[in-house]
């Protein structure tokens, strides 16, 4: 069984006189001691996905339907109380910025340790205790001084590690990283996500990591899914994902970063559409080198076109 599951999840936004879908039939697992890499341009939906997995989501947005299993239970329907408890302590989530989750008016100890005595029935000295070992684990020096320490006074690559050892000292099995390089200068992008896969690795730890960096998934990922305009167009092992790509969008994605193999650097023809444009057929055909007419009229349905590689494309014969 996977540890987390998202099966068909249709999410929209009302606004006065209108609803406008933002997801369609998103789907998508997370296997235990896994990186799944979420992978599209901004306004996709991966972090709307992630959001509905934390119960994060806007007032205006409402899940139409779907499931979403942790550990076989759907916690879409779990009271707002039980889903506080899952969330921070189950499932915790690293963001883009981590001044979104840590506040400038305490020391990030106090902040640890308030998380720590949340989640955890533990006495004072034994929350420290915790708190000194996850700054450790995360590789913060002179933990016991830098405990006091406000967030002003870490620089952005501490402070990431500072909500890391939070997700940590709680001892969440799912992580969700949302972009959490993004903010970071490529020598801290690789030691945190080099700390992330040492955490993954130690204690069987799942990551979902939201990115629109294909390079990062490459090197720090097992699966992959992208995601166009709200559906998942294709998913498989980054492996044969990276070997073997089969959607016009995922290909046109690996043809726009350098590398070697794809040399001519591309750039996809058009941009992306808004949510409240409604587009018939594939998503992606008005910006698709190989539309036929039927992509025009109908939805291709993501189908496994060899195990364990799923892809929604007519181009492969559904
Ligand atoms: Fe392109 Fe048609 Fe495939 Fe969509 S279904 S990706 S438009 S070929």
């Amino acid at each position: 069984m996977s540890i987390l599951e998202v099966k068909n999840l249709n999410l929209g936004f009302a606004s006065e006189d209108n609803f406008y879908q933002a997801l369609f039939d998103v789907s998508f697992s997370l296997e235990k001691g896994q990186t799944l890499a979420l992978v599209g341009e901004s306004g996709c939906g991966k972090t709307m996905s992630a959001m509905s997995i934390l119960n994060l989501l806007p007032k205006t947005a409402k899940i139409v339907s779907g499931e979403i299993l942790y550990n076989g239970e759907n916690i879409l329907t779990k009271k707002a109380s039980e889903m506080s408890k899952i969330r921070g302590g189950k499932i915790a989530l690293i963001p883009q910025d981590p001044m979104t989750s840590l506040n400038p008016l305490y020391t990030v100890g106090e902040q640890l340790l308030e998380v720590i005595k949340i989640h955890k029935n533990l006495s004072g000295k034994e929350a420290f205790n915790q708190a000194i070992e996850a700054f450790d684990a995360v590789q913060i020096p002179d933990a016991k001084s830098r405990l006091n320490n406000y967030p002003h006074e870490f620089s952005g690559g501490m402070k990431q590690r500072a909500v890391i050892a939070m997700a940590l000292a709680t001892g969440a099995e799912i992580i969700i990283a949302d972009e959490p390089t993004t903010a970071l200068d490529v020598t801290i992008q690789a030691q945190i996500m080099k700390l992330l896969n040492e955490i993954k690795q130690n204690n069987q730890t799942s990551i979902l990591l939201i990115t629109h960096d294909l390079a990062l998934v490459s090197e720090n990922s097992q699966n992959i899914a992208v995601m166009y305009a709200g559906r998942i167009v294709e998913h498989a092992s980054t492996q044969t994902f990276f070997s073997n790509p089969n959607h016009p969008y995922s290909k046109a994605l690996l043809k726009s970063i350098p590398s070697s193999e794809y040399s001519k650097l591309e750039t996809i023809k058009g941009q992306p559409p808004a949510l409240s444009q409604i587009i018939e057929g594939c998503r992606f055909h008005p910006r698709c080198d190989y539309c036929m007419e039927k992509c025009r009229l109908d939805i291709p349905l993501l189908k496994e076109i060899i195990p364990n590689h799923y892809s929604a494309c007519f181009l492969n014969g559904n």
